[in-house]
């Protein structure tokens, strides 16, 4: 654990909060769990409704952190425990959600519940007990980038004015009402709005986080071993479950969509930042991505194959890669954000963070994660019966 000279960004010592955090079971729950168990003072009330992906920071009670680190299983639609576990906290983070593209289309109403509805208790119990919110919202409310709409051969779609993504700059461009991909994205966008005139209009402390698709171990899950058989995860765990499965990589309407990912535990860095930092970071919504690491969907299956073989020492597939209709692959009302390049500039300035890991080097350590935590349960579940 850190030692008590921890100090902020402008030199002043970091006091022990305690921090209420709603969906720390998840992926990037996980890891901001386990940075502020291993590197902080400060003490977390966990809720969720799953701890599988926590339970190594909750068992053995001998854990260094044990008496930093409670687990309360709830389900915020409906519990009465809500209200006063972030009375207990001095800071609230909401990482709940419904947050994976396959379900945006075909259960668009729980995903409108989840982002949108479920998300005003917390907002109102903060507002109402003075507690600071730091909201989980996603890059996905900036929807198509305006050079999307220009001509494919206009010059001007290579001027970064026509693509790069600004917090309080960039305009919000959604598809139509049929093409519910876009209830999730529109659902985070009036949360937004919900939280910043609760700052504007009651003085609510916030801070708007949006992530440009953060990857790294225990994101999602495999299908048919940690995950239904049928289930569609978000891509990277999509890939690594075709890799593991020695199948092609199913490019979707032929992954010519672009991307930028960032290494969770670059992300996490500046999470941590703004934990500690509330006079930098209230009032602010921050872009947190890697604007180095742009690929297309069909190069970031390129480049995972050739990672994963390394990694694990078996041959890639001749053909490694398939298209695949976004309709046959979503279901109809499927539409896709083209390209997501983060403005860095405020995140910059106010916390001086930056993103490290490239690519190559955050697909490295995760692949080894996944061959390491899935490839033999795969061998296990696909073996056939031996003949009698
Ligand atoms: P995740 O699905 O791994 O984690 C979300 C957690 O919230 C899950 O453990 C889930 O059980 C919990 N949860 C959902 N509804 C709940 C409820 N009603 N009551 C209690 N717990 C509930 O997702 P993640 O990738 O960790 O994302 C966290 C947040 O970040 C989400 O708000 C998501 O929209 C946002 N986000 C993430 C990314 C990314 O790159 N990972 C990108 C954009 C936005
Ligand atoms: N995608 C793909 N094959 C898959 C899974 C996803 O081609 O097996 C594409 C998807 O259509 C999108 C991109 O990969 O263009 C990223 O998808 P993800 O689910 O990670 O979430 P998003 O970035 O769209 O929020």
């Amino acid at each position: 654990m850190a030692s008590e000279k921890r100090v902020d960004l402008d030199g002043n010592p970091i006091k022990p909060i305690t921090i209420c955090m709603i969906g720390a079971g998840g992926f990037i729950g996980s890891h901001l769990c386990e940075k502020l168990m291993a590197e902080t003072p400060h003490k977390v009330l966990a809720l969720d409704v799953y701890n599988d992906k926590i339970k190594h920071l909750l068992e053995p009670d001998s854990l260094p952190w044990a008496d930093r680190i409670q687990f309360h299983r709830l389900n915020i639609k409906n519990d009465s425990r809500l209200e006063s576990l972030i009375r207990m906290a001095d800071l609230t983070i909401n990482l709940a959600a419904i947050c994976t593209p396959a379900d945006y289309n075909t259960r668009p109403l729980d995903t409108i519940y989840s982002n949108f509805i479920d998300a005003i208790p917390v907002v109102k119990y903060c507002s109402g007990n003075n507690k600071r919110l730091i909201h989980f919202s996603t890059c996905e409310v900036y929807g198509k980038t305006i050079g999307s709409f220009l001509p494919k051969d206009s010059p001007l779609r290579q001027d970064p004015a026509y693509f790069v993504l600004s917090e309080n700059l960039s305009p919000c461009i959604f598809g139509p009402i049929e093409k519910q991909r876009w209830s999730y994205a529109c659902a985070k966008q009036l949360i937004e709005r919900l939280i910043y005139a609760e700052g504007a209009e009651n003085g609510m402390d916030f801070t708007i986080v949006r992530p440009f698709n953060w990857i790294g171990p225990r994101m999602d899950f495999i299908p048919g071993i940690d995950g239904p058989s049928e289930g569609v995860p978000r891509v990277l765990a999509c890939f690594s479950n075709n890799l593991l499965r020695h199948e092609p990589l199913k490019l979707v309407d032929g992954g010519q969509s672009q991307r930028t990912f960032i290494y969770i535990k670059d992300a996490i860095e500046a999470v941590l930042l703004m934990i500690e930092n509330p006079a930098r970071a209230n009032g602010q919504i921050f872009n947190v991505g890697n604007p180095n690491n742009e690929v297309t969907v069909k190069q970031l299956a390129e480049m995972m194959t050739e990672v994963y073989a390394k990694v694990s020492g078996e041959p890639s597939l001749e053909k490694p890669t398939i298209d695949i209709s976004s309709e046959e692959f979503y279901g109809v009302g499927y539409d896709d954000s083209d390209k997501r390049i983060p403005d860095m500039t405020i995140i910059n300035k106010q916390l001086g963070w930056n993103p490290k890991t490239s690519l190559w080097d955050l697909l490295e350590s995760t692949l080894t994660y996944q061959h390491r935590t899935y490839a033999e349960a795969i061998k296990q579940a696909t073996a056939k019966p031996a003949a009698t």
